[in-house]
């Protein structure tokens, strides 16, 4: 049986936005997205804003019931204690965070963040009852030496070990090399490692969760190029950095036409 997966745009504002900012962008997102709603595709749309605005978004979206989700860009592995700077899955399911981006490159590159500590978050993550984004990738290096697939088809077997992954999962591609580059990798490529990745999900979890988990392209996307990734099979959707910090552009991308 055929399953349609809803298409999920999610803006990864990173250390931008504070939460004054957060609460005029979201209300311009809602307007966009309500003047989108019988002309364009659905999608599920979501923002991933710094921790401190998180209780600002919260309030507003409960408030208007505005039909957009957010998340956290990281979690802590443990659920509380003497963990100074860190922010634990069970806060953040308080503040009704319905996903969790886990294992982004910075994170990896700049915090020193192994597969074991990405494996170790998805499970915070479920204990929460979190979804995670869990974000893999190739650096350049990496393409040259062993090709696209092989590191992140790597990294998600480990994030992925002892995990559940039918408690909810979405997966981010996002080649190192073209995350705020400007230069996205083709359709094609993404087609290619997305379905790797997918394959993958099929051999740990089944052909059930395979077939309903979203997995995402993400790197230097922008409104001129989304609709050529969401065309691909395996390519549900999009994790937008910078392109995400700008009303206009984002409002162009989650308003996509395929
Ligand atoms: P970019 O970032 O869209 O600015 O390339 C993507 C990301 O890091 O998630």
């Amino acid at each position: 049986m055929a399953v349609t997966r809803t298409p999920f745009i999610a803006g990864n504002w990173k250390m931008n936005l504070d939460h004054l900012q957060a609460i005029a962008f979201v209300q311009k997102l809602a307007w966009a997205l309500a003047d989108a709603k019988h002309d364009f595709a659905d999608a599920e749309v979501a923002v991933f804003p710094p921790f401190t605005d998180l209780r600002s978004v919260q309030t507003l979206v409960a408030a208007d019931d505005l039909p957009i989700a957010y998340g956290a860009q990281d979690v802590s592995q443990h659920d509380s204690g003497a963990y100074t700077g860190e922010v634990s899955g069970a806060f953040l399911a308080k503040l009704d965070c319905r996903y969790v981006i886990i294992g982004h490159s910075e994170r990896r590159t700049l915090h020193g963040e192994t597969d074991a500590v990405v494996n170790a978050k998805v499970q915070a993550a479920h204990r929460h009852g979190i979804v995670p984004v869990l974000c893999v990738g190739e650096t350049a290096d990496d393409l040259e030496q062993h090709g696209a697939s092989a590191v992140p088809v790597a990294q998600l077997r480990a994030a992925l070990d002892g995990v559940d992954a039918s408690k909810g999962l979405v997966v981010a591609y996002e080649p190192v090399w073209a995350i705020g580059s400007g230069q996205a990798a083709t359709p094609e490529q993404a087609q290619q490692v997305c379905a790797a990745l997918r394959a993958v999900l099929a051999e740990v979890a089944g052909d059930d969760v395979a077939a309903s988990t979203r997995v995402l392209y993400g790197g230097s996307v922008k409104a001129a190029n989304i609709a050529s990734f969401l065309r691909e099979v395996d390519v549900d959707g999009a994790l937008v950095g910078g392109a995400s910090l700008d009303i206009d552009e984002f409002s162009s991308i989650v308003r996509f036409k395929k």
